[in-house]
């Protein structure tokens, strides 16, 4: 069975700005995809539809067996804890440490006036130190958020999803602003933790190198349609 099962997905910006044009995907546990395709067509609303971060206009976006597209309030919020998202620009509290940043993705889970005292699990600051040591983090696992490079930033930013113990991993443009080095290293780290946690990943890239040397899958979208799908090796000019 799919994990993620979408149905004829549309989104509709204002009046006539069509950022996706019925798109219809299915997507099993462990997949490594990669989304690629040129700015404007549509990867970043894709992702941000999955997670509801952006509403869909039409279509069905099943996840784990619940219809996403009609929840909402905590019903949303609850089902949306086992997607983890991982943003362009890193999205950490730039003053707070990076442990805390990591602990951050757990807050949900956590009664609210225990995370608003920051009482988190012991067995989640276990788990936040394990994961910052296989990024190799443990050294800066007490800085600041905003004394780290770009690269390290995002991989704090991978530890904060992975600690949320998601079914789902969505990136948006995760290395769009990494040097080479870092964004190598990033892919790397994702690519690793998510086969050894048996993780489905969909990451939006534009370069297709990176797409073809990290994923089991690949999806092309032009203006919001679906113009390939398929594993890395027949790849062609289509894109
Ligand atoms: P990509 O991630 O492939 O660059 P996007 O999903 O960001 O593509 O954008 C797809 C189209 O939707 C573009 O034409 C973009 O200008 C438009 N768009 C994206 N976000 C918004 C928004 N919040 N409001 C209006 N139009 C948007
Ligand atoms: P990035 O490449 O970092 O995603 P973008 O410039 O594509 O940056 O988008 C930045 C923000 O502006 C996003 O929230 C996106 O949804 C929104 N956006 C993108 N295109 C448009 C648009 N045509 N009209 C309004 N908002 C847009």
């Amino acid at each position: 069975n799919p994990l993620l099962s979408i149905k004829n997905l549309v989104k509709v910006y204002g009046k006539d700005t069509r950022a996706l044009n019925g798109i219809s995907l299915d997507f099993y546990p462990g997949e490594f995809i990669v989304v690629i395709g040129p700015s404007g067509a549509g990867k970043s609303t894709f992702i941000r539809c999955i997670n509801r971060l952006v509403d869909p206009s039409e279509g069905e976006i099943v996840f784990d067996g619940q219809h996403l597209e009609k929840l909402t309030g905590r019903k949303l919020r609850k089902n949306r804890a086992g997607i983890g998202m991982i943003f362009q620009h890193y999205n950490l509290v730039g003053r707070t440490n990076v442990i805390k940043n990591v602990l951050h993705g757990q807050l949900s889970n956590l009664p609210l006036y225990k995370s608003l005292l920051g009482l988190y699990r012991h067995e989640d600051k276990q788990e936040a130190v394990e994961l910052l040591k296989k990024v190799g983090l443990q050294d800066q696992i007490y800085k600041r958020a905003n004394e780290l490079s770009g690269g390290q930033m995002q991989r704090v930013g991978i530890c904060r999803a992975i600690l949320q113990r998601p079914k789902l991993l969505l990136a948006d443009e995760p290395i769009a602003s990494l040097d080479p080095l870092s964004a190598n290293i990033v892919m790397q780290q994702l690519h690793t933790i998510s086969r050894e946690k048996q993780l489905t990943c969909i990451v939006n890239l534009h370069q297709v190198d990176y797409a073809k040397k990290y994923a089991t899958r690949i999806i092309g979208i032009k203006q919001g349609a679906v113009v390939f799908d398929g594993v890395p090796s027949q790849l062609t000019e289509a894109m």
